[in-house]
């Protein structure tokens, strides 16, 4: 198969000859007229050497590399991927009779741009972020149910809010192979409904296990505020870690529905839950002093863009600022930012400012990122996201 051309303007090929995977638009000297979003095109150096392999897109990210040589992107290339990527799951030990849900495919993470792919028990959910994808999704789903040990029976595809909008693709969200069957997974011993048909995202965050895992050994005894609870996530881990109470936070009364139906169905009729359907930061407000001594902040992106960082910087300064003021004296709070566009650094230094504010002795316990099974692939550091700290308040 011939795919369409795409030439560098000189000197342009050098980010690709350290494989990072991004082609930005303004790097392309000329590209075939015939060139339509979703392509699979082959990218060349001015002098005429091939560099790889990807899917062309309309947008500042023009190509999104999947292969730096001349494998041809078939069927065969999307079974060897997702093989190898089920390899390091395996690796990581995810795939237990006490654990069924991971993420398989992380995008560039697992050399595959554009592609999200978590699975929950017999389920793959896919996402596709790029046109390119999009048109493969079939040769993806069939390599899915490819995989050894039949973990795969049932693909749902859910692209309907990650695809560019301005490509007019109009994706269904739809089982592309399999139906319906059980939405409960399990996640490190813990049973989970997943809603990946009206859900955010894939339908949980599974981003989040190794930290809740963390939290779990911090809870015993403790009162307990999880705040953006969404399913309710580290409520759960926080009632098997033996707290005295906890209460989940989200303002999303379907998100509170779903974390009391997990919760019920790890803890049934146990009454040291509540969940409140409320603003965080009226809740924060409202609440007591002393009232918890350990408080989750696991708010969504409070910047998707770098235009939005200063405005982020400042939110997650006013929102930790505020359990800060409120935390009990011996509490800890592990809180989190998942915007990509704030880096680690940043994050410090807003959490920084938020206990400077409170004028309390503040220990950092633990740095917390992605789990193992959201790779960073080591040329494309943007794919760093997730960050954490974990924080002993006085
Ligand atoms: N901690 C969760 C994931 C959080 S996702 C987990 O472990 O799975 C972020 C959540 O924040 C979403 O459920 C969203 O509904 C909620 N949210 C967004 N803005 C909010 C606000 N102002 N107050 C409370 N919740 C909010």
């Amino acid at each position: 198969m011939t795919y369409k051309t795409i030439i560098l303007k000189r000197g342009k090929e050098e980010s690709l000859q350290r494989f990072h995977p991004w082609v930005f638009s303004g790097a392309i000297a000329r590209a075939d007229e015939s060139i339509e979003e979703g392509d699979l095109v082959s990218v060349y150096s001015h002098d005429g050497c091939l560099i790889g392999n990807g899917h062309y897109q309309i947008g500042s990210i023009a190509v999104r590399m999947l292969t730096f040589d001349d494998t041809a992107i078939d069927a065969a290339f999307y079974e060897l991927r997702l093989t190898n990527a089920l390899r390091v799951r395996e690796a990581l030990g995810l795939m237990r009779s006490d654990n069924n849900a991971f993420r398989l495919v992380h995008g560039e993470g697992d050399f595959l741009p554009g592609l999200v792919i978590d699975i929950y028990a017999g389920t793959a959910v896919m996402q596709a972020h790029s046109p390119g994808m999009h048109f493969g999704r079939d040769l993806i789903a069939q390599a899915l149910t490819r995989l050894p040990g039949g973990l795969v029976k049932n693909v749902y595809y859910k692209s309907e809010t990650t695809l560019p909008y301005k490509a007019h693709l109009d994706p269904v969200n739809d089982y592309i192979i399999g139906s319906y069957d059980s939405d409960v997974a399990i996640e490190n011993g813990l049973k989970f409904h997943v809603d990946w048909l009206k859900g955010q995202k894939t339908g949980f965050f599974v981003d989040q296990r190794e930290n809740r895992r963390l939290l779990e050994h911090y809870a015993q005894g403790r009162k307990v505020l999880n705040m953006f609870c969404y399913t309710g996530g580290f409520s759960f881990y926080a009632m098997r870690g033996g707290a005295q109470l906890v209460h989940s936070v989200d303002s999303s009364a379907k998100a509170i529905s779903l974390t009391n139906d997990n919760v019920e169905l790890n803890f049934p009729d146990d009454p040291r839950h509540e969940a409140f359907a409320e603003d965080a930061f009226k809740f924060l407000d409202n609440m007591a002093s002393d009232a918890y001594d350990l408080i989750i902040l696991d708010p969504p992106a409070f910047a998707k863009h770098k235009s939005a960082l200063r405005n982020a910087l400042v939110g997650y300064r006013k929102l930790n600022a505020k359990a800060f003021e409120k935390i009990a004296p011996g509490g800890i709070l592990f809180t989190f930012s998942c915007s990509q566009a704030v880096n680690r650094e940043q994050f410090r230094l807003a959490v920084f400012s938020a206990a400077a504010q409170s004028r309390r002795r503040v220990r950092i316990l633990h740095q917390l990122a992605q789990p193992a099974d959201h790779p960073i692939n080591i040329y494309h550091p943007e794919g760093e996201y997730l960050k954490g700290l974990v924080l002993y308040v006085e």
